[in-house]
């Protein structure tokens, strides 16, 4: 009979990045989010052949202080919470202290920032899951995270990896969702050297005027609702801009970009007297709630969330763009009685 024994970190790092770190687009993510809970004002992100030989983000949020740097690649670290408390009120995007171990696990991976009260910047060196000592280095203030040739230690997992072209595409639409959400971030993105996305600080409606197109947003509904402790606000595609498939219907909770069966079931309710069957809606909506409301720690990526009252939730979503697409058909129809 085989004995039990506890399994060593760095495979336990590596088996859980097989849940956090589906792709390089996951990686980007991770990074991505870190930088904004780091509260920065732009962020850099250089991509090559497809974000599986190089992902670096380099921001100009808090930084890390030198002697945080080996605990910020430390699985279950964070600085984000601290009790169970925290955890139902959360409001970063990140919590569970698992991103950058799991990455580091299956990469070359370098940490390197700068606090803003700090003159000096330090760096951390990990590669297959190996820590190497803090040594200084040079940077502005804010962090960088440069992550070098994606399971380079884990074959296995690189063979799932699909051409560098899909992967790049798939990162381009991580920081897409991501870029959607936070137009008071300046943000850059690079692929193999090339600049593909230079978003200025923008409003909401400039942004995502940027990433959706100046069509949509010509004819788009703008939406602000609220209910109780919920709003609702963001652009719905009027029912002549319509698509034959669901890649531009963006939903964000509480900030997060998520897929939800509850949001997707009102959206589509809501529109099914104006669209045919079989076209979507383009739509980039954001539901702001009680975090206490929301339950964000349900899946690895947080791709999905549950809700604590999905029935009005879906209420609430429906009749907001119910009536949103209701005042624009009647106005458009029929003069508006004085
Ligand atoms: P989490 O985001 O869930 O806390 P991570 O593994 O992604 O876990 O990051 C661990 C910690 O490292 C964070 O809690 C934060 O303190 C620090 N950190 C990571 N990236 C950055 C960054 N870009 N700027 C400042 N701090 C960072
Ligand atoms: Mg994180």
């Amino acid at each position: 009979m085989k004995r039990i024994h506890k399994l060593p970190d760095h495979l336990v790092n590596q088996i859980a990045a097989g849940e956090v770190v589906e792709r390089p687009a996951s990686a980007l993510k991770e990074m991505l989010e870190n930088s904004l809970d780091a509260g920065a004002s732009k962020i850099t992100v250089d991509l090559a052949q497809g974000g599986i030989k190089l992902i670096r983000v380099t921001d100009n949020g808090s930084g890390i202080t030198a002697d945080d740097l080996p605990l910020a690649l430390d699985r279950h670290a964070t600085s984000k919470i601290a009790s169970l408390d925290d955890l139902e009120q959360v409001g970063t995007l990140g919590f569970r202290g698992e991103g950058l171990a799991s990455v580091a696990s299956v990469s070359r991976l370098t940490l390197t920032s700068r606090p803003a009260d700090s003159a000096h910047a330090h760096q951390i060196i990990a590669i297959d899951g190996a820590l190497h000592p803090v040594e200084p280095a040079a940077h502005a203030p804010g962090t960088s995270v440069e992550v070098v040739d994606l399971y380079f230690n884990t074959p296995a997992r690189r063979k799932f990896l699909k051409s560098e072209n899909t992967e790049y595409a798939h990162c381009e639409a991580t920081f897409e969702r991501i870029a959607l959400a936070h137009p008071q971030v300046e943000f850059l993105l690079r692929h193999n050297g090339k600049v593909i996305w230079r978003l200025p600080v923008q409003d909401l409606a400039e942004r995502v005027a940027a990433l959706l197109g100046k069509d949509f947003i010509s004819e788009a509904i703008a939406v602000e609702t609220s209910a109780g402790s919920m709003t609702l606000s963001g652009f719905v595609g009027s029912p002549t801009y319509s698509k034959a498939s669901r890649d531009a219907q963006y939903f964000y909770v509480n900030g997060r970009f998520v897929r939800d069966k509850t949001a997707q079931h009102a959206l589509r309710q809501a529109y099914r007297d104006v669209l045919h069957h079989d076209r979507h809606p383009v739509y980039a909506l954001f539901l702001s709630m009680d975090p206490a409301g929301v339950d964000v720690n349900v899946h690895p990526t947080k791709i999905e969330v549950r809700f604590r009252e999905s029935q009005a939730i879906h209420q609430f979503l429906f009749h907001s763009i119910n009536k949103a697409l209701a005042a624009t058909t009647a106005g458009s129809s029929s003069p508006v009685p004085a």
